[in-house]
């Protein structure tokens, strides 16, 4: 499985064990005020404990074939027409996302199975995350819904209509 490179920094939890450390240290409520954050200076090391929803664990992606032709983008608008599946298009390709949260974050924002976590989740630094800035700034394309992709189909292929029409009259 392919991930994309800009979001597999997000899965960074974490091999410094650091975010353990915090987030086991400070009370959830503290975690998140922004008033203890004006008191403490954000670092690499402390970073995810006070991120917001624990952010890299909230989606998956697969990295898909580049739909050229017009069956492949039916594809994606019968996939993307379902609760929580997106599509990016960012440097690296196509991208099928899933929002939804890894079922192993636990409720103060630390990971149940950290000591074997998926290499996915180690190998990330989180340098430069969505805590930084959001994943989408680094999107070519991005379809959040059946609409939004419809809407790129008609403007990509000019007859989309027309060939939808044709194949009510045959059916
Ligand atoms: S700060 Fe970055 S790496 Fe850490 S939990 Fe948040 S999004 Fe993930
Ligand atoms: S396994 Fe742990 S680090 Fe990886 S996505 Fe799930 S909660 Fe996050």
């Amino acid at each position: 499985m392919e991930i994309n490179s800009s979001l597999m920094g997000y899965f960074y939890l974490i091999s410094s064990g650091c975010k353990i450390i915090f987030l086991l240290d400070l009370p959830a409520k503290e975690r998140v005020s922004k008033k203890y954050m004006k008191k403490i200076e954000i670092t690499a090391e402390n970073k995810c404990s006070f991120c917001p929803g624990t952010k890299c664990c909230q989606y998956v992606t697969q990295q898909i074939d580049s739909p050229r032709k017009k069956d492949d983008f039916q594809l994606m608008l019968w996939q993307i027409a379902h609760k929580n599946v997106e599509f990016y298009k960012d440097e690296d390709g196509w991208f099928l996302m899933f929002i939804t949260p890894c079922e192993q974050l636990q409720e103060d924002g630390a990971c149940g199975i950290y000591n074997e976590r998926p290499n996915i989740c180690r190998e990330y630094s989180n340098d430069y995350c969505e805590y930084d800035s959001p994943a989408e700034e680094g999107f070519e394309r991005y379809f959040r819904t059946y609409e939004e992709l419809l809407v790129y189909c008609r403007q990509r292929f000019k007859k989309w209509d027309k060939k939808l029409k044709k194949m009510e009259k045959t059916s």
